[in-house]
Protein backbone atom coordinates (compact mmCIF):
# COMPACT_ATOMS: atom_id res chain seq x y z
CA UNK A 1 0.00 0.00 0.00
CA UNK A 2 1.07 3.46 -0.83
CA UNK A 3 1.61 6.42 1.39
CA UNK A 4 0.47 9.23 -0.88
CA UNK A 5 1.38 11.64 2.29
CA UNK A 6 5.22 12.75 0.52
CA UNK A 7 2.95 14.09 -2.57
CA UNK A 8 1.15 16.67 -0.86
CA UNK A 9 4.38 17.79 0.24
CA UNK A 10 6.26 17.92 -3.19
CA UNK A 11 3.02 19.30 -4.62
CA UNK A 12 3.43 22.15 -2.06
CA UNK A 13 7.15 22.76 -2.84
CA UNK A 14 6.48 22.60 -6.91
CA UNK A 15 3.26 24.23 -7.50
CA UNK A 16 1.85 27.32 -6.53
CA UNK A 17 -1.24 27.81 -4.46
CA UNK A 18 -3.71 29.14 -7.86
CA UNK A 19 -3.31 25.73 -9.42
CA UNK A 20 -3.52 23.73 -6.20
CA UNK A 21 -6.66 25.39 -5.56
CA UNK A 22 -8.32 24.81 -9.19
CA UNK A 23 -6.99 21.40 -8.97
CA UNK A 24 -9.14 20.68 -5.35
CA UNK A 25 -11.78 21.65 -7.23
CA UNK A 26 -11.33 20.00 -10.18
CA UNK A 27 -10.99 16.87 -7.69
CA UNK A 28 -14.25 17.64 -5.71
CA UNK A 29 -15.79 18.00 -8.94
CA UNK A 30 -15.44 14.52 -9.66
CA UNK A 31 -12.91 15.00 -12.64
CA UNK A 32 -10.71 12.29 -11.61
CA UNK A 33 -12.46 9.54 -14.43
CA UNK A 34 -9.69 7.17 -13.71
CA UNK A 35 -7.12 6.25 -11.48
CA UNK A 36 -4.26 3.47 -12.52
CA UNK A 37 -1.62 2.49 -9.09
CA UNK A 38 1.56 1.44 -10.55
CA UNK A 39 4.92 1.13 -8.51
CA UNK A 40 6.34 4.41 -9.41
CA UNK A 41 3.82 6.50 -10.94
CA UNK A 42 0.15 7.08 -11.01
CA UNK A 43 -1.47 7.32 -14.43
CA UNK A 44 -4.78 9.18 -14.03
CA UNK A 45 -7.49 10.26 -16.54
CA UNK A 46 -8.72 14.06 -15.62
CA UNK A 47 -11.64 15.69 -17.47
CA UNK A 48 -10.51 19.13 -18.48
CA UNK A 49 -12.35 21.57 -20.25
CA UNK A 50 -13.58 20.56 -23.54
CA UNK A 51 -10.89 17.36 -23.27
CA UNK A 52 -9.73 14.69 -21.51
CA UNK A 53 -5.84 14.50 -20.12
CA UNK A 54 -3.57 12.10 -19.24
CA UNK A 55 -1.79 12.85 -16.60
CA UNK A 56 1.36 10.81 -14.85
CA UNK A 57 2.52 11.46 -11.24
CA UNK A 58 5.49 10.26 -10.08
CA UNK A 59 5.81 8.82 -6.42
CA UNK A 60 9.15 9.44 -6.02
CA UNK A 61 10.26 11.70 -8.34
CA UNK A 62 7.25 14.68 -8.26
CA UNK A 63 9.33 16.57 -10.47
CA UNK A 64 8.79 14.08 -13.50
CA UNK A 65 4.74 14.44 -13.26
CA UNK A 66 3.75 15.65 -16.86
CA UNK A 67 -0.09 15.84 -18.01
CA UNK A 68 -0.80 16.25 -21.94
CA UNK A 69 -2.84 19.24 -21.10
CA UNK A 70 -1.41 22.44 -23.40
CA UNK A 71 -0.54 24.57 -19.85
CA UNK A 72 3.36 24.43 -19.39
CA UNK A 73 4.60 23.34 -16.32
CA UNK A 74 2.55 21.69 -13.23
CA UNK A 75 -1.12 22.06 -14.17
CA UNK A 76 -4.39 21.73 -12.14
CA UNK A 77 -4.90 18.26 -13.04
CA UNK A 78 -1.53 17.11 -11.56
CA UNK A 79 -2.91 18.40 -8.19
CA UNK A 80 -6.20 17.53 -9.29
CA UNK A 81 -4.60 14.01 -8.90
CA UNK A 82 -2.80 14.74 -5.65
CA UNK A 83 -5.89 15.59 -4.09
CA UNK A 84 -7.96 12.48 -5.25
CA UNK A 85 -4.53 10.14 -4.10
CA UNK A 86 -4.34 11.63 -0.14
CA UNK A 87 -8.02 10.40 -0.44
CA UNK A 88 -7.56 7.68 -1.59
CA UNK A 89 -4.34 6.09 0.22
CA UNK A 90 -6.27 2.49 0.29
CA UNK A 91 -5.35 2.11 -3.31
CA UNK A 92 -3.03 -0.73 -4.05
CA UNK A 93 -0.53 -1.19 -6.68
CA UNK A 94 -2.36 -1.68 -10.25
CA UNK A 95 -6.17 -1.32 -8.86
CA UNK A 96 -7.57 0.71 -11.28
CA UNK A 97 -10.81 2.81 -10.06
CA UNK A 98 -12.84 3.12 -13.02
CA UNK A 99 -16.20 4.45 -13.74
CA UNK A 100 -17.35 2.25 -15.96
CA UNK A 101 -15.58 -0.48 -14.39
CA UNK A 102 -17.23 0.46 -11.47
CA UNK A 103 -20.77 0.49 -12.65
CA UNK A 104 -20.72 -3.03 -14.69
CA UNK A 105 -19.85 -4.92 -11.62
CA UNK A 106 -23.26 -3.76 -10.00
CA UNK A 107 -26.62 -6.01 -10.38
CA UNK A 108 -29.68 -4.35 -12.16
CA UNK A 109 -31.21 -3.93 -8.60
CA UNK A 110 -28.37 -2.60 -7.28
CA UNK A 111 -28.32 0.24 -10.06
CA UNK A 112 -31.99 1.16 -9.57
CA UNK A 113 -31.23 1.41 -6.12
CA UNK A 114 -28.19 3.74 -6.74
CA UNK A 115 -30.02 6.24 -9.26
CA UNK A 116 -32.73 6.34 -6.70
CA UNK A 117 -30.66 7.42 -3.43
CA UNK A 118 -28.52 9.66 -5.95
CA UNK A 119 -31.72 11.46 -6.78
CA UNK A 120 -33.60 11.80 -3.92
CA UNK A 121 -30.11 13.26 -2.41
CA UNK A 122 -29.45 15.55 -5.55
CA UNK A 123 -32.13 17.26 -7.82
CA UNK A 124 -29.45 17.52 -10.67
CA UNK A 125 -28.65 13.99 -10.92
CA UNK A 126 -32.65 13.30 -11.03
CA UNK A 127 -33.05 16.31 -13.70
CA UNK A 128 -30.24 14.86 -15.63
CA UNK A 129 -31.63 11.26 -15.10
CA UNK A 130 -35.38 12.22 -16.48
CA UNK A 131 -33.65 14.54 -19.43
CA UNK A 132 -31.86 10.83 -20.27
CA UNK A 133 -34.97 8.84 -20.49
CA UNK A 134 -36.44 11.62 -22.30
CA UNK A 135 -33.70 11.72 -24.87
CA UNK A 136 -33.19 8.08 -24.90
CA UNK A 137 -34.30 6.56 -28.35
ZN1 LIG B 1 -2.86 19.25 -17.21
Amino acid sequence: MHDFSGLMIEMEIHVNETIMKRGLTYYRGNRILDADIFPTHVHGVVNGKGDDYDTIVYLDQFEQSICTCPFNGYCKHIAALVFFLQDHKELRENETISFSAEISSFSKDDLVQMVQTLGEKNSFIRQAVLDYIKEKP
